[in-house]
């Protein structure tokens, strides 16, 4: 397929895996507020690639799957939802952790890239306990 081709595809399943997510009043009612911080790591001599901060309201789409941000990495990324799903079922607030890409580049290593993410949960008063 050309390049161009593969990216309307991509982009294509990308907007339908957001219509399936649905919003985050819907999915998880009672949050007030996400925020996903998040520091990318790939392999090389200074590791660290970027540093990101999501906020997430009630009215965002509620997927929690980020890109990986390494050029030609085709089915990785890291996928924040269950963890958030997790949390949220449990009532609690705050989440660290580590997450590998599990996408292949060619001869890279699947180490070729990993996030270290803070995940901070705000309820609405009426559903904490
Ligand atoms: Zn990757």
């Amino acid at each position: 397929m050309a390049p161009k081709q593969d990216y309307v595809k991509k982009m294509e399943l990308k907007k339908l895996r957001r219509v399936e997510a649905g919003i985050v009043s819907d999915r998880y009612p009672g949050i007030s507020n996400i925020v996903i911080h998040m520091t990318y790591f790939h392999e090389a001599e200074n590791p660290v690639l970027m540093e990101r901060t999501i906020n997430v309201f009630p009215t965002s789409i509620a997927d929690f799957k980020m890109e990986c941000m390494i050029r030609g990495c085709d089915s990785g990324g890291f996928d924040l939802t269950p963890v958030i799903s997790k949390l949220i079922k449990q009532n609690k607030k705050i989440a660290k952790g580590d997450m590998n890409c599990r996408g292949k580049i060619g001869d890279y290593s699947s180490h070729h890239a990993k996030i270290s993410y803070e995940i901070s949960i705000k309820y609405n008063n009426k559903h904490s306990k």
